[in-house]
């Protein structure tokens, strides 16, 4: 109040002096056409390098204020305090009621002064340093409520000493015109900010329950994001801070610096850039380092340092990005394409702003916009290529087990020929050795165990099929004294000769020749009536008897005795078959050997 009260004595006093009031700016008229279109060029400025000027030494000075060219005075980062002068006249506008918004709610301090007839009416001082409840409206920008009735004139005065680039874009607005355009644009944020946020819920959830770090990247990268976006639209400081200035200022390069980082770690685990990229996955996993540290470096650091630096930084990584982007893509990696196009639309958002600015776009919805809409669109395709990733690694993954299957099949079948080949093997080797168990180990004819089945077979075909059955028993004469004379393996070898010739004497398939003891033979002949058996016995009896055999170039003239029977009507048994045949065999014994004997027909079985 105090203050207040000395700027009044100072403006008095300079009135006295005579020095009026003069206007280098425009005098601006308030009319209902000028609403909502910024007023730069009806703005005066001056530089206050030192900072040191007060009101009354700036209203002194006041030929040294210069009018402004441009629509939104800029004059950048600036060590400088600036002053602007703006006089506001109501010839007839009906309105009492106006209100002014700075359009750019990072300015640090800005006192704000209104005069009439030279007298301050009112003034503040608020900014982004200083807390939220000093400001003369609750607003997201700084609002100044002036009482401009018509007739009346106002001189105002702003004093604007910033960190940030300094700029001040003043938009008039009636109090109901200035409700409309902040409901849609609340609605506007919020639905921005909605999809963000929901984003970032979302995919902090799925990490939760995947543990998949791409999504924790993904989650820091939105995270800053939100907070970048929320300081540049000023509502960090109405929501999030409100009287913690000091955190607005640090606020901003922390979370722009947070933010890439993650984009980079994002970047690096989402297209595995390890694999596919190994020299930028090194350079982005510095890079998120570094951005890492200087993030906590720049809550204590002086924010016009770290602002440039995040900057600078920002514009490097974006073109990093979208490299990785374009290679990856190039190279068939399946989800670059996704984070491509996301990078497109962001960096297509962003740089229609300044676009529209420079007035080569028109300020319609999309183009002021822009960059809201390009980060929202991102933020939801990089969360579908998440997405869309789980189902790349889920097909991989199903087609991993598939191949394990078949490869798991094919080794079955592979097992299973093995063991097919191992069963025919062994059911080769049984066959030999069913074979081996039939036949005589020392002539390789049929044993006798064999005989004896094979005589009861016969004799039960042969009565279904009433044909005859011959049986020869064959015995070799006076073999005694072959073993005696050249020894029993001389003797082995003869019953080998003698079992051979037999063999060779028969021609009919069922024809079978046996070893029934020592070195005597039994042939069994199917199908062979007394007359025939009783050929082949002669057949064999001169095939013995031919068979020179010859021991240490000694002769050992061999014969035999052979005893001929026939089934002779059905229901004869083995026994007295063999009976008969052995009787005939001692017949030909008995007659001299080296002879063929017939037995006699055999007794019907009711006379025995
Ligand atoms: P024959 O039949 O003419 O009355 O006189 P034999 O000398 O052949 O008399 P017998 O049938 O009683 O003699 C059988 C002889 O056959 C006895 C044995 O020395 C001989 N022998 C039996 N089995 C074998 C054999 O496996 N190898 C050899 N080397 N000799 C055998
Ligand atoms: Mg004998
Ligand atoms: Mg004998």
């Amino acid at each position: 109040m105090f203050r207040i009260f000395l700027y009044r004595l100072v403006v008095l006093w300079l009135l006295a002096g005579g020095t009026a009031l003069g206007a280098p700016a425009q005098t601006l008229q308030l009319e209902t056409s000028r609403i909502g279109s910024p007023l730069g060029r009806h703005l005066a400025y001056l530089e206050d390098p030192q900072g040191k000027l007060a009101l009354a030494d700036v209203i002194a000075r006041h030929d040294s204020f210069r009018p402004s060219e441009q629509e939104v005075p800029n004059f950048s980062f600036t060590r400088s305090v600036y002053w602007f002068h703006l006089r506001l006249e109501n010839h007839n506008a009906p309105q009492s009621r106006w209100l002014l918004e700075a359009q750019y709610p990072l300015l640090d301090k800005v006192r704000f002064y209104a005069l009439r007839d030279g007298a301050v009416l009112s003034s503040s001082e608020a900014g982004r340093l200083l807390p939220f409840s000093q400001r003369p409206m609750r607003h997201r920008n700084l609002v100044y409520p002036l009482e401009l009735p018509a007739g009346q004139a106002l001189d105002l005065y702003w004093r604007v000493d910033t960190e940030s680039s300094l700029q001040l874009p003043l938009v008039l607005w009636t109090p109901e015109r200035l409700a409309l355009k902040d409901r849609d644009e609340q609605f506007a944020f919020g639905l921005y900010y909605g999809v963000l946020a929901a984003m970032l819920l979302f995919n902090a959830l799925v990490y939760l329950s995947m543990r998949d770090i791409s999504y924790l990247h993904y989650v820091q990268y939105i995270g800053g994001f939100i907070l970048i976006q929320m300081c540049l639209n000023g509502l960090a400081h109405e929501y999030l801070w409100l009287d913690r200035p000091r955190w607005v200022q640090a606020a901003m390069p922390f979370s722009l610096l947070v933010s890439w980082a993650g984009a980079a770690n994002f970047a690096r685990s989402f297209l595995n850039l390890p694999k596919h990229l190994p020299l930028m996955d090194r350079f982005t996993w510095w890079y998120a380092r570094i951005a890492s540290v200087l993030a906590f470096v720049s809550l204590f650091a002086p924010y016009t340092v770290m602002i440039k630096l995040t900057t600078v930084n920002g514009f490097v990584m974006s073109i990093t990005m979208a490299v990785i982007g374009v290679i990856c893509t190039m190279r068939g990696v399946a989800q670059a394409r996704y984070f491509l196009l996301a990078w497109a639309i962001f960096l297509g958002g962003v740089a229609v702003y300044p676009l529209k600015t420079i007035g080569l776009l028109p300020t319609v919805f999309l183009t002021e916009y822009s960059m809201q809409i390009g980060s929202a669109l991102e933020a939801l395709l990089l969360s579908f290529a998440l997405a869309h990733r789980m189902k790349v690694l889920e097909q991989q993954n199903r087609r991993i087990q598939a191949e394990a299957t078949s490869q798991l099949e094919q080794r079955v079948q592979q097992r299973t020929r093995e063991l097919d080949e191992a069963l025919r093997n062994l059911s080769e080797a049984n066959n030999e050795l069913q074979k081996l168990n039939v036949l005589d180990g020392l002539t390789g004819v049929k044993n006798r165990k064999y005989f004896d089945e094979q005589l009861a077979l016969q004799l039960k075909v042969a009565e279904r099929s009433r044909l005859p059955l011959s049986l020869l028993l064959i015995d070799i004469d006076h073999f005694k004294a072959v073993n005696d004379r050249h020894g029993h393996l001389a003797g082995d070898a003869c019953l080998r000769a003698v079992a051979g010739a037999i063999a060779e004497s028969l021609f009919r398939p069922g024809d079978e020749v046996a070893r029934y003891g020592g070195e005597e033979f039994a042939v069994l002949l199917p199908q062979t009536d007394a007359a025939g058996a009783g050929r082949l016995g002669e057949r064999i009896r001169a095939a013995v008897e031919q068979l020179a055999a010859v021991h240490e170039c000694t002769p050992v003239p061999l014969t035999a005795s052979i005893g001929v029977a026939v089934v002779a009507e059905p229901g004869e048994t083995g026994e007295r078959l063999i009976a008969a045949a052995d009787a005939a065999l001692y017949e030909a014994k008995h007659h001299g050997r080296n002879q063929v004997r017939m037995a006699a027909a055999l007794t019907p079985k009711a006379a025995s």
